[in-house]
């Protein structure tokens, strides 16, 4: 079962309180390495977080498209592709226009 934003707040707030992972897990009944992970993800609840989102967290990686270090997916080349596909349609158009 998924940790919801509520949860993962009342867990930290109980982790803040100095409860132990392993006191929270029984109060909570949110297992030990459920608390851990999400203690290692700075308390980040993935579910709330949209697949095509941008995550800031950890390290930028190389991008195989634009080679520059950035945090996937690169915006950059989403840029690029927009740009290039606004192009293709702009073009598409204007072909229809000159008929
Ligand atoms: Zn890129």
């Amino acid at each position: 079962m998924a940790i919801t934003a509520d949860q993962a707040a009342h867990i930290r707030t109980l982790l803040d309180e100095g409860t132990t992972q392993r006191q929270v897990a029984i109060t909570t009944g949110v297992s030990k390495g459920r608390i851990a992970a999400l203690v290692r993800r700075g308390f980040v609840v993935s579910e709330r977080i949209p697949k095509n989102a941008i995550s800031f967290h950890g390290e930028p990686v190389r991008c195989s498209g634009c080679g520059g270090k950035v945090w996937m997916p690169c915006v950059v080349c989403e840029m690029e592709n927009a740009k290039i596909t606004a192009k293709a349609r702009l073009n598409e158009l204007l072909d229809l226009l000159m008929k």
